[in-house]
């Protein structure tokens, strides 16, 4: 695979979209005008992945939106060095922007295929990610606790589990909705322990399976 001008080319155009749309976070736009979204496509998809949409990867998942990932990762409020947990690991794409920003990542994923793939893919780019395959809907106990936790796939209610294995200060970047529409809660986990939600608008994403998800 290769990183070409026309790549670079047409992922500045993409950061310059994202801007006009609202995103402010310059270590986000930086990570993102670094990570080479076009690795993380099918093939058949590639000449598309600078467009700003979402596009299928395996297995009927989807690869969210830059504009989505631009506002989750801004909405994290990350520190280099911080641990963080992914819920739904996917194309890899998130992940990448996450280490690109010096996360320490954790991230979950429960499609064996897409686990394989994110894994190699990943590591080949050298970032280092622990990535488990099984269920997230129930976080990650192993490395509890973390100080910032991201679902990028959509849950019926908030997993009691989430908020457990949240750092006092911590923040939960999560949506919530039915199976069609989500709201992009973001939750903080006060250091007396009080949870504070906020509601960062409608946004869509393929549902959060298992046993706390659909
Ligand atoms: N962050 C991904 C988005 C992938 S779409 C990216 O950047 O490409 C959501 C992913 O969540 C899918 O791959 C799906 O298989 C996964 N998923 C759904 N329920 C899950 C669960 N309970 N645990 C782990 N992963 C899950």
């Amino acid at each position: 695979m290769k990183d070409t001008y026309k790549h670079k080319g047409l992922r500045k155009r993409l950061i310059e979209e994202l801007i006009h749309k609202g995103v402010k976070d310059e270590t986000v736009l930086q990570a993102m005008l670094h990570v080479p979204r076009h690795f993380f496509f099918d093939k058949d998809f590639e000449d598309f992945a600078y467009d700003d949409k979402a596009y299928p990867i395996a297995d009927g998942q989807t690869i969210s939106q830059p504009y989505t990932v631009a506002v989750q990762s801004s909405l994290l409020q990350l520190k280099p060095g911080m641990k963080v947990l992914e819920i739904g690991t996917g194309s890899g794409y998130q992940a990448a922007v996450l280490a690109e920003m010096k996360a320490r990542l954790y991230s979950v994923e429960r499609k064996k295929s897409l686990y394989q793939k994110a894994q190699f893919l990943l590591n080949s780019l050298g970032y280092d990610v622990q990535i488990w395959y099984g269920d997230g809907s129930q976080g990650w106990p192993t490395h509890a606790p973390y100080d910032r936790i991201i679902v990028t796939a959509g849950a019926p209610e908030i997993p009691q589990a989430y908020l457990e294995q949240l750092k006092p200060n911590g923040i939960l970047v999560i949506p919530v909705g039915d199976q069609d529409n989500q709201r992009m809660m973001r939750v903080i986990k006060h250091e007396d322990g009080t949870i504070e939600k906020q509601d960062h608008g409608p946004f869509r994403f393929v549902p959060l399976i298992g046993n706390e998800g659909w």
